[in-house]
């Protein structure tokens, strides 16, 4: 044969053995992922919770994208950062002191007072709480007052907390984790404009708002405002070495408290909207604290104005938010306090992604709103085990299924997983054997964690590639588990 043929004809040769190998390989990929299907369907007719704690530990689960950075830290952990930095616990509020006069005792003692410690396990976290409810306050109240003795653990222990959770991530394949690390702190002197806030918010004059929120932005002190994000990018930089590598990534998201007044919200939510625009790594900005508190409820319209005021302006207006909306239920709140939260968070405020969106069947509009969350790709994320501890909301009285069956995106978050001592996996098998999401479905909701996170396009891709990857790994894991299970004697 003359040469000149031989080399095209051996590269064809080449290229169909290529494509023969990967259509092979793409077979044997939906064939695993068939069978991986069959053996789901299996476990899930017989609701076999241990099995299905096994099947999803080991399932890939994308990010977590609703993730509170201090409540997902276990009270063993803060109690082993106290330890390194010779602090001790006071026996009787059970608060960590820098006193080491009596009665304070070192970490050591606590947890040699079995006693002792349970009790602390019960304050700092949900642990226990049904087990005495009569001794205890509401639950939602035990749940934030959680915070009240680890948070201050929080900030100097960042690169330890990252490790603790990248390694968390990996241990149960999770390979994203979007978490609402903190606020940013712009000292400015704005309370004497509360007073003309709350009187705006009474009229519900937009316009004239926008001119008292022209006016406090003037009173912030630029250099002051440069000086945060400085200090802010230096920490969350030096907290952040070592934590991205080709399995897992973090990004954070920035936050205000929406039960402080309203000028300390509008000046959190401006440099919240300040921060996520000058760090690539902080991806978006939230709003958190108990939605049900006497302020929250109270600024909620003017809340919302506030994102609004902040989005029309260009440099502004790209940048991603995620709200908390609807953790309300029936009784906590008049009946018409259930029926705009989560319409004015997307339509107002213009959140990308809604945090809960408990009380959707109660929303006045919840028909044009779940269309419209629908059509506009506005995710919501759903924290079953939370749901349950705070608002007492469980099986079919959680609106999942109302919101799949409507096509609003879903993806699945723990919230608060130290508090609630629980993780992502957990999380999975709640949703599997209460709501009987087919394995396809599963799959679609993990992918959406990645789709719908905040994190640039590029990165995205990235680990959208990586999942599919995992899929295949763990597909592939399930067939050989189930075409050669351990044989004993
Ligand atoms: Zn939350």
């Amino acid at each position: 044969m003359n040469k000149l043929y031989t080399i095209p004809f051996k590269i064809i040769c080449v290229s169909i053995v290529f494509q023969l190998l990967a259509m092979s390989c793409c077979e044997q990929g939906s064939s695993n992922a068939q069978k991986t299907n069959e053996y789901y369907n299996s476990i899930l007719k017989t609701n076999d919770i241990a099995k299905l704690n096994f099947f999803f530990a080991r399932m890939p689960k994308g990010g977590d994208l609703h993730h509170h950075y201090s409540g997902a830290h276990y009270v063993e952990t803060y109690l082993d950062w106290a330890k390194a930095k010779n602090l001790n616990i006071n026996p009787t509020t059970l608060k960590v002191e820098s006193s080491k006069k009596n009665p304070s005792i070192t970490v050591d003692s606590l947890r040699a007072n079995a006693v002792l410690y349970r009790s602390l396990l019960s304050l700092w976290s949900d642990l226990d709480f049904y087990n005495h409810i009569s001794l205890q306050v509401p639950p939602d109240q035990q749940f934030f007052n959680t915070f009240g003795y680890f948070s201050g653990l929080c900030p100097g222990n960042y690169p330890e907390g990252f490790q603790v959770l990248k390694k968390r991530a990996l241990t149960e394949n999770v390979q994203y984790i979007e978490t609402m690390l903190s606020g940013i702190k712009i000292p400015a002197k704005l309370s004497g404009f509360d007073s003309l806030l709350l009187k705006c918010q009474g009229a519900k004059s937009e316009k004239e708002l926008d001119q008292v929120f022209t006016k406090m932005l003037q009173s912030i002190v630029e250099d002051s405002v440069k000086a945060a994000i400085s200090f802010y990018t230096s920490t969350l930089d030096k907290a952040k070495k070592g934590i991205d590598d080709k399995n897992f990534c973090m990004r954070y998201q920035t936050y205000a408290s929406r039960n402080s007044s309203p000028s300390s919200v509008f000046v959190s939510v401006y440099g919240a909207f300040r921060l996520c625009a000058a760090n690539k790594y902080v991806v978006g900005i939230n709003l958190v604290s108990g939605e049900n508190g006497i302020v929250s409820m109270r600024d909620y319209w003017l809340h919302m104005q506030i994102f609004r005021y902040f989005r029309s302006r260009k440099e502004f207006a790209n940048l991603p938010i995620a709200l908390h909306a609807g953790e309300l239920v029936m009784g906590m709140v008049r009946p018409e306090d259930l029926s705009y939260h989560i319409n004015d968070a997307v339509t107002i405020a213009g959140a990308s992604r809604i945090g809960h969106g408990i009380d959707i069947p109660y929303e006045k509009n919840a028909i044009g709103l779940l269309k419209y969350m629908a059509n506009n790709k506005k995710a919501v994320e759903i924290n079953l085990t939370s749901n349950e501890f705070i608002l007492g909301v469980k099986g079919n009285q959680h609106p999942v299924r109302l919101y799949y069956d409507a096509g609003v995106p879903i993806v699945i978050s723990t919230d608060d997983a130290g508090v609630s001592r629980n993780n992502l996996t957990q999380e999975y098998m709640l949703l599997a054997s209460r709501y009987g999401f087919s394995y396809e479905q599963i799959k679609s909701f993990v992918f959406n964690s990645i789709t719908y996170s905040f994190m640039p396009a590029k990165l995205k891709e990235t680990n959208l590639e990586l999942l599919k990857t995992n899929f295949n790994t763990f597909e592939k894991s399930i067939v050989e588990f189930q075409a050669a299970p351990v044989k004993t004697k």
